[in-house]
Protein backbone atom coordinates (compact mmCIF):
# COMPACT_ATOMS: atom_id res chain seq x y z
CA UNK A 1 0.00 0.00 0.00
CA UNK A 2 1.57 3.19 -0.95
CA UNK A 3 2.02 6.08 1.33
CA UNK A 4 -0.55 8.49 -0.15
CA UNK A 5 -3.15 5.30 0.01
CA UNK A 6 -2.82 5.18 4.10
CA UNK A 7 -3.06 8.64 4.56
CA UNK A 8 -5.82 9.17 2.55
CA UNK A 9 -8.89 7.28 2.71
CA UNK A 10 -9.13 6.94 -1.24
CA UNK A 11 -7.23 4.52 -3.31
CA UNK A 12 -4.47 6.15 -5.25
CA UNK A 13 -6.30 7.81 -8.24
CA UNK A 14 -4.34 7.45 -11.65
CA UNK A 15 -5.49 10.05 -14.56
CA UNK A 16 -4.83 9.61 -17.88
CA UNK A 17 -5.15 12.27 -20.59
CA UNK A 18 -5.88 10.93 -24.39
CA UNK A 19 -7.41 7.63 -25.23
CA UNK A 20 -5.15 7.44 -28.41
CA UNK A 21 -2.62 3.95 -28.63
CA UNK A 22 -0.57 4.76 -25.67
CA UNK A 23 -3.09 6.26 -23.58
CA UNK A 24 -5.67 3.72 -23.99
CA UNK A 25 -2.96 0.92 -23.88
CA UNK A 26 -1.98 1.86 -20.61
CA UNK A 27 -5.29 2.45 -18.96
CA UNK A 28 -6.00 -1.01 -19.92
CA UNK A 29 -2.89 -2.68 -18.42
CA UNK A 30 -3.54 -0.61 -15.22
CA UNK A 31 -7.14 -1.15 -14.88
CA UNK A 32 -6.58 -4.85 -15.20
CA UNK A 33 -3.61 -4.93 -12.79
CA UNK A 34 -4.53 -2.29 -9.94
CA UNK A 35 -8.06 -1.18 -10.91
CA UNK A 36 -9.74 -4.83 -11.17
CA UNK A 37 -7.91 -5.03 -7.02
CA UNK A 38 -9.50 -2.04 -6.27
CA UNK A 39 -5.95 -1.09 -5.64
CA UNK A 40 -5.63 2.43 -7.68
CA UNK A 41 -8.69 4.10 -9.24
CA UNK A 42 -7.73 4.41 -13.09
CA UNK A 43 -9.43 7.25 -15.10
CA UNK A 44 -9.53 7.77 -18.73
CA UNK A 45 -10.21 10.99 -20.25
CA UNK A 46 -10.45 11.81 -24.18
CA UNK A 47 -12.30 14.42 -26.27
CA UNK A 48 -14.87 11.45 -28.15
CA UNK A 49 -16.65 8.83 -27.40
CA UNK A 50 -14.61 6.00 -29.40
CA UNK A 51 -11.18 5.09 -30.33
CA UNK A 52 -9.90 4.43 -33.94
CA UNK A 53 -6.10 4.14 -34.70
CA UNK A 54 -5.07 6.96 -36.13
CA UNK A 55 -2.78 4.97 -39.01
CA UNK A 56 -6.50 3.58 -40.09
CA UNK A 57 -7.72 7.46 -40.87
CA UNK A 58 -6.58 7.75 -44.52
CA UNK A 59 -8.40 4.73 -45.39
CA UNK A 60 -11.31 6.72 -43.57
CA UNK A 61 -10.72 9.56 -45.40
CA UNK A 62 -10.48 7.85 -48.33
CA UNK A 63 -13.77 5.86 -47.49
CA UNK A 64 -11.97 1.91 -47.94
CA UNK A 65 -12.42 1.61 -44.47
CA UNK A 66 -15.76 1.44 -42.31
CA UNK A 67 -14.63 3.21 -39.79
CA UNK A 68 -17.42 2.19 -37.46
CA UNK A 69 -16.59 -1.51 -37.84
CA UNK A 70 -13.03 -0.56 -36.42
CA UNK A 71 -13.43 2.05 -33.55
CA UNK A 72 -13.66 0.98 -29.60
CA UNK A 73 -15.72 2.63 -27.21
CA UNK A 74 -14.42 3.85 -24.22
CA UNK A 75 -17.47 3.15 -21.93
CA UNK A 76 -17.31 -0.29 -22.77
CA UNK A 77 -13.61 -1.05 -22.89
CA UNK A 78 -13.78 0.57 -19.62
CA UNK A 79 -16.11 -1.33 -18.05
CA UNK A 80 -14.62 -4.66 -19.20
CA UNK A 81 -11.01 -3.65 -18.11
CA UNK A 82 -11.77 -2.07 -15.04
CA UNK A 83 -11.23 1.69 -15.47
CA UNK A 84 -13.57 4.89 -15.46
CA UNK A 85 -14.12 6.80 -19.04
CA UNK A 86 -15.06 10.66 -18.25
CA UNK A 87 -15.62 12.12 -22.01
CA UNK A 88 -14.27 15.95 -22.59
CA UNK A 89 -11.71 18.39 -23.54
CA UNK A 90 -8.88 18.85 -20.21
CA UNK A 91 -8.25 22.82 -20.87
CA UNK A 92 -6.45 23.52 -17.67
CA UNK A 93 -4.21 22.09 -15.19
CA UNK A 94 -3.62 22.68 -11.59
CA UNK A 95 -0.41 21.25 -10.34
CA UNK A 96 -0.13 22.14 -6.98
CA UNK A 97 -3.69 21.67 -6.02
CA UNK A 98 -3.22 18.27 -8.29
CA UNK A 99 -6.44 19.38 -10.07
CA UNK A 100 -7.39 19.25 -14.30
CA UNK A 101 -10.39 21.33 -15.64
CA UNK A 102 -12.56 20.00 -18.37
CA UNK A 103 -14.20 22.32 -20.73
CA UNK A 104 -17.88 21.91 -20.91
CA UNK A 105 -19.63 19.64 -23.49
CA UNK A 106 -21.67 21.83 -25.92
CA UNK A 107 -24.47 20.14 -28.15
CA UNK A 108 -25.09 20.80 -31.76
CA UNK A 109 -26.63 24.23 -31.11
CA UNK A 110 -23.95 25.34 -28.71
CA UNK A 111 -25.54 25.36 -25.45
CA UNK A 112 -23.93 23.43 -22.34
CA UNK A 113 -24.62 19.74 -21.29
CA UNK A 114 -22.31 19.22 -19.56
CA UNK A 115 -20.56 22.40 -17.16
CA UNK A 116 -16.86 22.61 -16.52
CA UNK A 117 -15.74 20.22 -14.22
CA UNK A 118 -12.67 19.77 -11.86
CA UNK A 119 -11.01 16.40 -11.56
CA UNK A 120 -8.62 15.95 -8.62
CA UNK A 121 -5.86 13.26 -9.16
CA UNK A 122 -2.84 11.62 -7.31
CA UNK A 123 -1.03 10.68 -10.90
CA UNK A 124 -1.14 12.13 -13.56
CA UNK A 125 -0.20 11.10 -17.50
CA UNK A 126 -0.76 12.98 -20.68
CA UNK A 127 -0.80 11.19 -23.40
CA UNK A 128 -2.40 13.66 -25.76
CA UNK A 129 -0.67 12.62 -28.80
CA UNK A 130 0.73 15.23 -31.63
CA UNK A 131 -0.58 17.45 -34.31
CA UNK A 132 0.79 17.36 -38.17
CA UNK A 133 3.95 19.22 -38.77
CA UNK A 134 3.52 21.20 -41.61
CA UNK A 135 7.31 22.32 -41.26
CA UNK A 136 6.43 26.05 -41.81
CA UNK A 137 5.24 25.43 -45.61
CA UNK A 138 3.00 28.55 -46.08
CA UNK A 139 -0.52 27.72 -47.27
CA UNK A 140 -0.69 24.67 -45.79
CA UNK A 141 -2.38 25.19 -42.54
CA UNK A 142 -5.01 27.65 -43.66
CA UNK A 143 -6.14 25.61 -47.07
CA UNK A 144 -5.13 21.91 -46.01
CA UNK A 145 -6.99 19.16 -44.70
CA UNK A 146 -5.14 17.24 -41.87
CA UNK A 147 -5.74 14.03 -40.77
CA UNK A 148 -4.75 14.04 -37.16
CA UNK A 149 -8.73 13.48 -35.65
CA UNK A 150 -11.20 11.37 -36.83
CA UNK A 151 -13.66 14.45 -37.83
CA UNK A 152 -10.90 15.54 -40.08
CA UNK A 153 -10.72 12.56 -42.44
CA UNK A 154 -14.58 12.38 -42.34
CA UNK A 155 -14.82 16.08 -43.33
CA UNK A 156 -11.96 15.50 -45.98
CA UNK A 157 -14.55 12.35 -46.91
CA UNK A 158 -16.95 13.98 -47.28
CA UNK A 159 -15.67 16.41 -49.52
CA UNK A 160 -14.16 14.35 -51.87
CA UNK A 161 -17.39 12.53 -52.21
CA UNK A 162 -19.03 16.26 -53.26
CA UNK A 163 -16.27 16.55 -55.79
CA UNK A 164 -16.82 13.19 -57.06
CA UNK A 165 -20.68 13.46 -57.45
CA UNK A 166 -20.63 16.64 -58.96
CA UNK A 167 -18.26 15.52 -61.76
CA UNK A 168 -20.32 12.07 -62.44
CA UNK A 169 -23.44 14.39 -62.73
CA UNK A 170 -22.11 16.68 -65.72
CA UNK A 171 -21.95 15.56 -69.34
CA UNK A 172 -18.93 17.19 -69.35
CA UNK A 173 -17.52 18.56 -66.57
CA UNK A 174 -15.15 22.09 -66.95
CA UNK A 175 -11.62 22.34 -65.63
CA UNK A 176 -12.56 24.12 -62.86
CA UNK A 177 -14.76 20.68 -61.48
CA UNK A 178 -11.94 18.27 -61.92
CA UNK A 179 -10.59 16.34 -59.24
CA UNK A 180 -7.04 17.89 -58.18
CA UNK A 181 -5.87 16.10 -55.08
CA UNK A 182 -2.77 17.89 -53.87
CA UNK A 183 -1.06 15.96 -50.72
CA UNK A 184 1.65 18.09 -48.73
CA UNK A 185 4.17 15.34 -47.95
CA UNK A 186 5.12 12.01 -49.32
CA UNK A 187 5.72 10.48 -46.31
CA UNK A 188 4.35 7.24 -45.42
CA UNK A 189 1.20 8.69 -44.91
CA UNK A 190 1.13 10.78 -48.14
CA UNK A 191 2.13 7.84 -49.98
CA UNK A 192 -0.60 5.51 -48.50
CA UNK A 193 -3.44 8.02 -48.74
CA UNK A 194 -2.44 8.87 -52.49
CA UNK A 195 -2.79 4.81 -53.42
CA UNK A 196 -5.75 4.75 -51.20
CA UNK A 197 -7.78 7.46 -52.82
CA UNK A 198 -6.91 5.90 -55.75
CA UNK A 199 -7.97 2.49 -55.13
CA UNK A 200 -11.17 4.02 -53.99
CA UNK A 201 -12.05 6.39 -56.98
CA UNK A 202 -11.64 3.70 -58.69
CA UNK A 203 -13.93 1.19 -56.93
CA UNK A 204 -16.47 4.08 -57.45
CA UNK A 205 -15.90 4.29 -61.14
CA UNK A 206 -17.32 0.58 -61.20
CA UNK A 207 -20.74 1.69 -59.37
CA UNK A 208 -23.83 2.63 -61.49
CA UNK A 209 -23.22 6.21 -61.85
CA UNK A 210 -24.58 8.18 -64.61
CA UNK A 211 -20.86 9.46 -65.83
CA UNK A 212 -17.84 7.86 -63.85
CA UNK A 213 -15.51 10.25 -64.08
CA UNK A 214 -12.78 9.74 -66.76
CA UNK A 215 -9.12 9.19 -65.62
CA UNK A 216 -7.99 12.87 -67.01
CA UNK A 217 -10.71 14.31 -64.27
CA UNK A 218 -9.17 13.09 -61.28
CA UNK A 219 -5.60 14.52 -60.85
CA UNK A 220 -3.44 13.39 -57.50
CA UNK A 221 0.08 15.67 -57.13
CA UNK A 222 2.24 14.21 -54.40
CA UNK A 223 4.15 17.79 -53.37
CA UNK A 224 8.07 17.06 -51.34
CA UNK A 225 10.52 19.00 -50.40
CA UNK A 226 13.36 16.18 -50.91
CA UNK A 227 13.95 14.75 -54.36
CA UNK A 228 12.00 11.42 -53.89
CA UNK A 229 8.56 9.89 -52.19
CA UNK A 230 9.66 8.13 -49.38
CA UNK A 231 12.41 9.87 -48.57
CA UNK A 232 13.18 8.17 -45.18
CA UNK A 233 13.54 4.65 -47.23
CA UNK A 234 16.42 3.51 -49.71
CA UNK A 235 16.36 5.14 -52.58
CA UNK A 236 15.16 2.04 -54.41
CA UNK A 237 12.23 1.39 -52.61
CA UNK A 238 11.07 5.31 -53.34
CA UNK A 239 11.69 4.31 -56.68
CA UNK A 240 9.53 1.16 -57.00
CA UNK A 241 6.98 2.97 -54.82
CA UNK A 242 6.87 5.76 -57.61
CA UNK A 243 6.42 3.92 -60.22
CA UNK A 244 3.32 1.75 -59.00
CA UNK A 245 1.60 5.51 -57.87
CA UNK A 246 2.39 6.51 -61.57
CA UNK A 247 0.87 3.62 -63.02
C1 LIG B 1 -2.59 9.51 -40.69
C2 LIG B 1 -1.60 8.89 -39.74
C3 LIG B 1 -0.98 7.68 -40.07
C4 LIG B 1 -0.07 7.09 -39.19
N1 LIG B 1 0.50 5.90 -39.54
C5 LIG B 1 1.34 5.26 -38.67
C6 LIG B 1 1.87 3.97 -38.97
O1 LIG B 1 1.61 3.41 -40.04
N2 LIG B 1 2.70 3.39 -38.06
C7 LIG B 1 2.99 3.98 -36.85
O2 LIG B 1 3.73 3.41 -36.04
N3 LIG B 1 2.49 5.20 -36.55
C8 LIG B 1 1.69 5.86 -37.42
N4 LIG B 1 1.17 7.10 -37.10
C9 LIG B 1 1.59 7.69 -35.83
C10 LIG B 1 0.79 7.09 -34.66
O3 LIG B 1 -0.59 7.14 -34.95
C11 LIG B 1 1.12 7.91 -33.41
O4 LIG B 1 2.51 7.77 -33.15
C12 LIG B 1 0.35 7.42 -32.19
O5 LIG B 1 -1.05 7.46 -32.43
C13 LIG B 1 0.71 8.29 -30.99
O6 LIG B 1 0.01 7.79 -29.88
P1 LIG B 1 -0.38 8.74 -28.68
O7 LIG B 1 -1.09 7.90 -27.67
O8 LIG B 1 0.82 9.49 -28.24
O9 LIG B 1 -1.38 9.82 -29.27
P2 LIG B 1 -2.71 9.65 -30.13
O10 LIG B 1 -2.86 8.26 -30.65
O11 LIG B 1 -2.70 10.78 -31.08
O12 LIG B 1 -3.86 9.90 -29.06
C14 LIG B 1 -4.05 11.13 -28.42
C15 LIG B 1 -5.44 11.11 -27.80
O13 LIG B 1 -5.54 12.25 -26.95
C16 LIG B 1 -6.85 12.80 -27.08
N5 LIG B 1 -6.74 14.20 -26.69
C17 LIG B 1 -6.00 15.16 -27.30
N6 LIG B 1 -6.10 16.32 -26.64
C18 LIG B 1 -6.93 16.10 -25.58
C19 LIG B 1 -7.42 16.93 -24.52
N7 LIG B 1 -7.08 18.22 -24.40
N8 LIG B 1 -8.28 16.38 -23.61
C20 LIG B 1 -8.65 15.06 -23.71
N9 LIG B 1 -8.18 14.23 -24.68
C21 LIG B 1 -7.33 14.74 -25.60
C22 LIG B 1 -7.21 12.58 -28.55
O14 LIG B 1 -8.62 12.59 -28.75
C23 LIG B 1 -6.58 11.20 -28.82
O15 LIG B 1 -7.50 10.15 -28.61
C24 LIG B 1 0.26 7.71 -37.96
C25 LIG B 1 -0.35 8.93 -37.62
C26 LIG B 1 -1.28 9.51 -38.49
C27 LIG B 1 -1.93 10.81 -38.11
Amino acid sequence: MSANETMTSHPHRIVIVGGGAGGLELATMLGNKLGKRGRAEITLIDIATTHLWKPLLHEVAAGTLNSSEDELNYLSHARNHHFRFRLGTVHGLNRARRELRMAPILDEDGSETVLERVLTYDTLVFAVGSTTNDFGTPGVREHCFFLDRRPQADEFHRHLLNRYFRVASRREASVEDHINIGIAGAGATGVELAAELRRALSIMGTHALERPPADDEIKFTLIEAADRVLPALPPKISANVAEVLRS
